[in-house]
């Protein structure tokens, strides 16, 4: 075959199979590469199309595709909907019951089993090597490949034993898939996988369909967050939380208001976080809080919004998180809430971990970029996109940044003034006493404190910019706190920095403060991640929903397997009125044309 043909039959299978009309980004390549019988490394950001990248050489290869994935048990979703469509396809972990296993053994063997999901644990038993080995097999596909790097935020010591892949399947393919790794992530993952001549294909990081927004906490960011889902009815979405008594709380907050929501978190019994999975998993407008125990590998595609009531602890995690909203390519949102609190906490959790030197360095440094992109004033997505190395981007035009650009002011001047008062009173007071100093407002103060030269020497600010300044220095690390157990002391960060800022040789900006209602606010309240079909499509698009809901129902297997709402937007607008109409649809497959063609026909007919 030639390069071309080969393509051809692959766009001919993403037709038939998956409905689509064609590749995507990077599909193309990344699917050439691995039909040429080539290892490859592909980063392409969540809801990118990834797992395209390994059905369509799976399914042109002889012999069975192999795909290592975590948390396996999160992804009968993916087996259900490769089912949908019409491929067969298992998975075997420690989930399965024995009637199951013997079943995929068994269609193992005798060659009719497509696709087998299993995870790097189960992979890794030597007995389970032995045994595919005597397969023929068509491509190794390793999922989440960035959990091989101890440098990223997910790392899992089981998947470096996957290297090992190498030596017991020489002439399979292997292609490792991710949607988050910087350059060194990436050299790892080479080294560990044994890619090392791997062709590489990094995607751009851009989502146009979020739309981003950060805002420093006021007051309790539950509540805000609380706010936020009242804010959004009817939507499904995801709030992340630091801990799991706040997503008790907020998961509480949210149901006595009738919205229903559910923790998710590691302290609960696996049981019932499977069933609460499962019931986010299958209703159209369920909220599920969580801490990070929740996300990797859920691929709700119409998840409206993520908000992070507790921020993250690196630019990594915070896209990672971020992308679980929009799969489905249609507007969804990111709003992360953050303060300097959030921040010395996760650098004291870092320095509790037991890493090496310069890996507790590396996550601290990430740990700043990430607020630094909070607090900063350039473009959301377009600094997230620099962080992963992208060159030559454009702001998105629709982040809060782009919307409203925040004002920056120079506030060297005062940061001097802060900064001696925090090294005059020596580290003894927590953030609202050092404000009081700054003010003259300290209570009984004592004769000797009020003598410092620094007493009441900010009079002339009020105490909430003096706040703001303060948790500014925290981030910017010109000062630090130290926990004291819950009631945070502060003191001086870096001392080189620190003297640079007494010299006046490094400014101090902040964003000067806004008012609630900002404009940002205002147009993002108006579009809020909706998904609005045109006036004269939506009765029919409603229609679509309620026989998916119904069908999905009798079936037990989340809507979106079915078909996901940009199918059925599809459907609504074009009103196919035959099978052939139908197929043209984005999303509508030989499979899912041949189970659900008429059924859609007749409601598309009696709208
Ligand atoms: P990832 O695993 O990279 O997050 P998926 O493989 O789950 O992404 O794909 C995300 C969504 O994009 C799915 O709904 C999928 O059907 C859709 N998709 C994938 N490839 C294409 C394509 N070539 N054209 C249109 N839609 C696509
Ligand atoms: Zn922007």
């Amino acid at each position: 075959m030639t390069y071309h043909s080969t393509l051809d039959a692959a766009r001919a299978l993403l037709q038939r199979v998956f409905g689509h009309d064609d590749f995507r980004g990077l599909q193309s390549q990344v699917i050439t590469e691995v039909l040429a019988g080539r290892n490859a490394l592909a980063v392409l950001p969540t809801g990118g199309g990834k797992s395209v990248c390994y059905q369509i050489p799976s399914l042109m290869r002889p012999g069975l595709g192999v795909v290592v994935s975590p948390l396996i048990a999160l992804m009968t979703d993916q087996v259900a909907g490769l089912r949908q469509a019409g491929v067969s396809a298992a998975r075997l972990d420690s989930h399965i019951g024995l009637d199951e296993r013997a079943d995929a053994w068994r269609r193992i063997s005798e060659g009719t089993l497509d696709r087998l999901y299993i995870s790097p644990e189960g992979l890794m038993q030597g007995q389970m090597l032995e045994r595919l080995a005597a397969q023929p097999i068509a491509l190794l596909a390793i999922d989440e490949a960035h959990c091989v790097s101890q440098w990223g935020h997910d790392f899992r010591p089981e998947y470096r034993m996957l290297g090992r892949l190498a030596e017991v399947f020489p002439t399979a393919p292997r292609l490792a898939v991710t949607a988050t790794a910087d350059a060194r992530t990436r050299a790892d993952i080479r080294t560990e996988l044994r890619l090392e001549g791997a062709a590489e294909f990094v995607a751009s990081f851009a989502r146009p369909e979020l739309q981003l927004n950060a805002e420093r906490k006021k007051g309790r960011g539950r509540d805000r967050a609380v706010e936020l889902v009242l804010e959004r009815p009817n939507r499904s979405g995801v709030v992340y939380t630091g801990s799991r008594q706040g997503a008790e709380e907020i998961a509480q907050a949210l149901i006595d208001r009738g919205v229903p929501a559910t923790a998710y978190h590691a302290g609960l019994d696996r049981q019932v976080r499977e069933d609460r999975l499962k019931r986010f998993l299958e209703d159209e407008d369920a909220v599920m809080v969580a801490t990070i125990a929740f996300g990797m590998g859920v691929d709700k595609p119409d998840v409206r919004y993520v908000i992070h009531a507790d921020s993250p602890a690196s630019i990594d995690a915070y896209w990672q998180e971020v992308g679980r909203a929009g799969r489905d390519g249609l507007p969804a949102e990111g709003i992360a809430l953050y303060n300097a609190a959030d921040m010395s906490f996760a650098a004291r959790r870092i320095d509790t971990r037991d890493l090496a030197p310069e890996v507790g360095q590396a996550q601290k440094r990430r740990l700043y970029q990430l607020y630094a992109m909070f607090e900063g004033a350039a473009c959301r997505a377009a600094a997230v996109r620099r962080y992963f190395g992208e060159t030559g981007v454009s702001d998105c035009g629709q982040c809060d940044v782009c919307l409203d650009p925040p004002q920056l002011d120079d506030v060297t001047e005062q940061a001097q003034k802060a900064l001696s008062a925090i090294h005059r009173l020596g580290g003894r007071y927590g953030r609202g006493r050092v404000v009081d100093h700054l003010t003259g407002k300290t209570k009984d103060v004592s004769a000797y404190e009020a003598g410092l030269s620094t007493f009441a020497i900010g009079a002339d600010w009020p105490a909430v910019a003096w706040r703001d300044l303060i948790e500014a220095l925290v981030f910017e690390g010109l000062a630090q706190e130290d926990p004291n157990d819950g009631k945070p002391l502060l003191g001086l960060g870096e001392a080189e920095a620190v003297r640079s800022v007494y010299r006046g040789d490094r400014r101090v900006r902040m964003r000067a403060s806004r008012t609630a209602d900002t404009k940002a606010e205002r147009v993002r309240g108006a579009r809020a991640g909706s998904v609005e079909p045109p006036l004269a499509a939506r009765p029919l698009f409603d229609a679509l929903r309620a026989w998916r809901k119904a069908e999905a129902a009798a079936q037990s297997v989340p809507p979106y397997v079915i078909f996901i709402d940009r199918t059925l937007l599809d459907i609504a607008i074009r009103r196919p009125n035959d099978l052939e109409a139908l197929r043209q649809c984005d999303g509508v497959g030989q499979g899912k044309l041949d189970r659900y063609g008429e059924a859609v026909l007749r409601i598309v007919r009696a709208a």
